[in-house]
């Protein structure tokens, strides 16, 4: 399986790294190596000094696709869950001014956080969904999907006009502002609506 990944999908996370709005989907993809499942601790790794959280809708690919019109899209998956895709933040800035690629500030062990997945007929609307990112108890990052430029549906369709999409295949969808540093000792805890998906420890 494959991990694909969107970059800048919410307006004022854009904004909040200097990066103006993308006027298609941003797409980078992680190996199955970087997952980090069961609320296993995160171990911040010794290569960079800055990393940061970014929650994020994830989808399930459950049909294989290619070439998916976006309004077909909704066909290929039947169940989202929770993710956070960590940053070497510090590294992501030295790589993007040398104009090299993302995967060893984006696509390193660990830096694929998934939480289980549940069936999507458990939410009312899946472009208006809350989600939220606490750490030590505080709210960081608070989303709602009704806030991405490119929706689930369209992503799917964009993404498989380059790759082709295979059962078990994960997308995340983009993280909303409030992005920041974590730190050993940390709890990080996510959840759509009121829901809690992920809790787990910075290590
Ligand atoms: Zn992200």
């Amino acid at each position: 399986m494959k991990v694909l990944c969107i970059g800048r999908n919410y307006e004022k996370h854009a904004k909040e790294l200097k990066n103006p709005l993308p006027p298609e989907p941003v797409v980078f993809l992680k190996p199955d190596s970087a997952l980090l499942r069961n609320n296993q601790p995160f171990f911040i790794p010794d290569f960079a000094n800055d990393f940061h959280h970014e929650v994020e809708i994830i989808v399930k690919i459950n049909r294989l696709g290619k070439n998916i019109a976006p309004e077909f899209a909704h066909r290929y998956y039947d169940e989202i869950g929770l993710g956070i895709d960590f940053t070497a933040r510090d590294l992501q800035d030295d790589l993007r001014e040398k104009g090299l690629p993302w995967e060893k500030c984006k696509a390193f062990d660990g830096s694929a956080v998934i939480s289980d997945f549940v069936s999507i007929n458990r939410f009312k609307d899946l472009r208006n969904l809350s989600f939220s990112l606490k750490i030590n108890g505080d709210i960081r990052q608070n989303g709602n999907t009704k806030d991405m430029i490119f929706s689930i549906d369209q992503v799917i369709s964009h993404i498989s006009k380059f790759f082709t999409l295979k059962i078990g295949d994960i997308i995340y969808t983009g993280t909303p502002a409030g992005v920041g540093s974590v730190k050993i000792g940390d709890i990080l805890e996510g959840f759509i609506g009121d829901e809690r998906f992920l809790n787990f420890e910075i290590k």
